[in-house]
């Protein structure tokens, strides 16, 4: 295959920077630029959007963003030593790639970026699941963001789109689907990754909803979730007691059994009993 771009190969890079992967920095790196441009298409048309790309690294999916016609490329990156490799590509792609070294739990990138604004990473294993929570659980909807675009180990992926009457079921897809659209776009083996996890990755991409997908209020919603789900294998009527005295008229009212589990129920359910516990 022809080269995405006139910059040298990752593995050349890692080695004139000496970039040996650090496990503490849930680093695992994809050197394959051909596969990095791939998952960077999974991020929809990119022509016209800044992207916010977390934990570039020697920046294989950076360069993929990049060939793909990302507008800009703004990235959050912790580790220092990173930052000549990430320079290289600033200087073949002028004007169009920027680097924040930093934490991106400490970061506020949003100052830096003008919208469309799509978020594209192979994200840190380590703070991977509570950026999400962090994107899908914004001050107001629709976030500044229209589309996440995201490397998980396969097991989180499953738990974001996951359907009632699974296992993985429970708070993370109700968060996920109640504002965004989610799919599994793309699975991966340990093998893609320098060096190779223990576990196998999936991108998973989310579209942003304009407006959450049944009403409910933030707060009752995400209190009803904890409780079902912190007691998964309990009656909805046992697990749900310390939110309401008359929990179960308040099921029975939103069309759920009191006797139903918390995996069996969908999130229209849940939005119900949430839009019942607000009246009381
Ligand atoms: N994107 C690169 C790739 O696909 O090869 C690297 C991915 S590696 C799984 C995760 C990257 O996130 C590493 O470069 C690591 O240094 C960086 N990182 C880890 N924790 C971070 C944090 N809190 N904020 C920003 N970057 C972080």
């Amino acid at each position: 295959m022809s080269a995405i771009d006139s910059l040298p190969p990752l593995r050349e890079v890692i080695a004139t920077h000496q970039l040996s992967a650090r496990k503490s920095l849930g680093q695992n790196f994809l050197l394959d630029l051909n596969l990095t441009a791939k998952i960077a298409r999974q991020a929809g048309d990119l022509t016209g959007c800044d992207v916010l790309e977390i934990g570039p690294g020697p920046g294989g999916l950076t360069r993929g963003l990049l060939a793909e016609g990302a507008r800009r490329v703004l990235a959050v990156e912790k580790d220092s030593r990173c930052l000549p490799a990430l320079q290289e590509i600033a200087d073949a792609y002028p004007g169009r790639f920027e680097v924040i070294n930093g934490d991106a739990l400490e970061i506020d990138p949003l100052e830096y970026l003008t919208p469309p604004i799509r978020i594209a990473a192979n994200l840190p294993y380590n703070v991977g699941t509570e950026l999400l929570v962090r994107w899908l659980t914004p001050k107001e909807w629709p976030p500044f963001w229209e589309s996440l675009t995201l490397m998980f180990q396969r097991e989180v992926a499953e738990r974001i789109v996951a359907q009632p009457g699974s296992k993985a079921y429970g708070r993370l897809a109700l968060l996920a689907q109640w504002r965004a659209d989610a799919r599994i776009v793309l699975s991966l083996p340990p093998g893609a990754f320098t060096p190779p996890p223990k576990v196998s990755s999936a991108v998973v991409h989310l579209d942003a909803l304009p407006e959450l997908r049944f009403p409910a209020d933030a707060a009752i919603l995400s209190r009803v979730v904890a409780a079902a789900f912190n007691q998964r294998r309990k009656m909805l009527r046992a697990s749900l007691k310390g939110i309401s005295p008359d929990i179960e008229a308040h099921l029975t009212a939103a069309g759920i059994p009191p006797t139903e589990r918390a995996e069996q129920v969908s999130l229209e359910a849940f939005c119900a009993l949430a839009r019942e516990l607000a009246k009381a």
